[in-house]
């Protein structure tokens, strides 16, 4: 019987890592993939519930799908942190969904299938266990794929007080260390050159159920044949250690760029939103990685508008930006999220004066985007290429090992290839390459 299955994926990293194991059990069962929802017998939405707009994003796409289970009969699964979230409400508010399943529910994804296309029952899957899942089955990959997302761990013990994700992907969990490396391995077999590791927060993987820590860990990847570039994301600057520090110094192939999220550089503000780290302990780190490895870049996660957050807090925040420099940043103004403490704290912010501060913040980032690509004009990079460039037939795509994407005429197949290019021009998130 099985047909074909489509997954749309909404927010971070781990959800696509989670995308991709759900459609490697799909297959198992005898889906095929599907490169849209039309021609799909099963659909699944893996959703996101960072933001107030990711509900109502969840809704309007499943309003779209309705219609493919009227045409085909396709079964509509819904996934993810919103599915951990609002359960079963989903039933009420989209009566033609067959499956709710949460973050912790993904190995059961088969069975509860099968229910909602054998039986027609409709079938929900939302406890929490410690242990959030087996990881086994191997995720899905195209044809030719170069670089992969691993997950190390999931859940989150901080509780920074304005973050969904601690009651919505559970308590902290890491995967034990034979597994991790064991499905790194299995990628490097399969083609992969590139593996980025992926936890809420992977600096305190292997601390509350681990059998290493994550230093110890990242030395074993990166020692893996095969694997020339490793990158992990997202560490808590709280607990990022010198011997993690000293990684960067160790392995060409650990990758010199950190996403290090900062959500504001005023000290007051961090500690309303309970983030445990100083700007001064902050800004240490990125003295300390910039002394072992040069080259290094930065990426970092803003909230503007928090409850409280005058206008002195939001100038300490575009300082902060101004001393890092870094090379993209992930802005947003402060959305209050069901069950987080800061959505019950009374000082909130108007949103006009959010909208003023993310305007401000994100074009002075965006200057400092454009000064950090044009400096890599007349440089020499390495690209690991991905394929063709989506947007120009003519042209491939790729990354440097500072995670900036080159985009490069070539006049044959060079996907999975690392290429020497020289920077010919920049634009404001891409550099324009010509191979030498
Ligand atoms: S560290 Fe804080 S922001 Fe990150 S996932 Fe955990 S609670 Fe959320």
């Amino acid at each position: 019987m099985p047909g074909k299955a489509y997954i749309h994926t909404f927010g971070c990293q781990m959800n696509e890592y989670d995308s991709a194991r759900m459609m490697g059990l799909l297959q198992k069962m005898g889906f095929d993939p599907a490169g849209s929802p039309e021609e799909a017998d099963v659909i699944i939405v893996n959703t996101c519930s960072v933001r107030e707009k990711a509900e109502q994003k969840v809704y309007s796409l499943l309003g779209r799908l309705k219609v493919h289970k009227k045409r085909r009969g396709a079964t509509i699964a819904v996934g993810g942190c919103v599915a951990q979230q609002l359960g079963e409400k989903i039933f009420e508010k989209a009566p033609y969904v067959d499956v709710v399943f949460g973050t912790h529910n993904i190995d059961r994804l088969p069975e509860m299938i099968s229910r909602a296309r054998g039986e027609g029952e409709r079938v929900s899957g939302l406890e929490m266990w410690e242990r959030p899942s087996t990881f086994e089955g191997d995720q899905y990959l195209e044809e030719g794929t170069v670089k992969a997302y691993v997950t190390i761990m999931t859940g989150c013990d901080n509780f920074c007080a304005y973050c969904i994700v601690p009651l919505v992907r559970g308590r902290e969990y890491s995967r034990p260390s034979r597994e991790v490396l064991d499905e790194v391995r299995r990628l490097a077999e399969r083609g992969v050159k590139e593996v980025i590791l992926l936890g809420q927060n992977v600096n305190s993987y292997g601390k509350k159920n681990g059998d290493c820590s994550f230093p110890h860990l990242l030395r074993q990847v990166c020692r893996i044949d095969g694997i020339e570039r490793v990158r992990f994301v997202t560490s808590h600057p709280k607990d990022f250690s010198d011997d993690l520090v000293s990684c960067f110094g160790e392995f060409e192939k650990l990758c010199p760029h950190l996403h290090l999220p900062a959500q504001s550089g005023s000290d007051r503000i961090l500690e309303r939103m309970g983030r445990k780290y100083t700007r001064d302990h902050y800004l240490s780190i990125v003295e300390k990685l910039r002394k072992v490895r040069p080259d290094i870049t930065f990426s970092s996660d803003f909230i503007v508008g928090f409850p409280g957050e005058t206008d002195e807090d939001f100038r300490q925040t575009l300082s902060l930006i101004e001393e890092v420099r870094y090379d993209i940043s992930f802005s947003f103004r402060y959305s209050p999220r069901p069950g987080t403490r800061a959505a019950g704290f009374e000082d909130q912010v108007p949103e006009e004066v959010k909208r003023e501060r993310l305007i401000e913040l994100q074009s002075l980032q965006n200057r400092i985007t454009l000064e950090n690509y044009r400096s890599m004009v007349g440089k020499k990079v390495e690209v690991l290429v991905e394929g063709p460039s989506k947007r120009d037939d003519n042209k491939y795509t790729g990354r440097t090992p500072c995670n900036k994407v080159v985009n490069f005429e070539a006049r044959e197949d060079v996907k999975g290839q690392f290429i020497t290019v020289e920077i010919v021009d920049a634009f404001s998130h891409s550099l324009a390459g010509r191979p030498v």
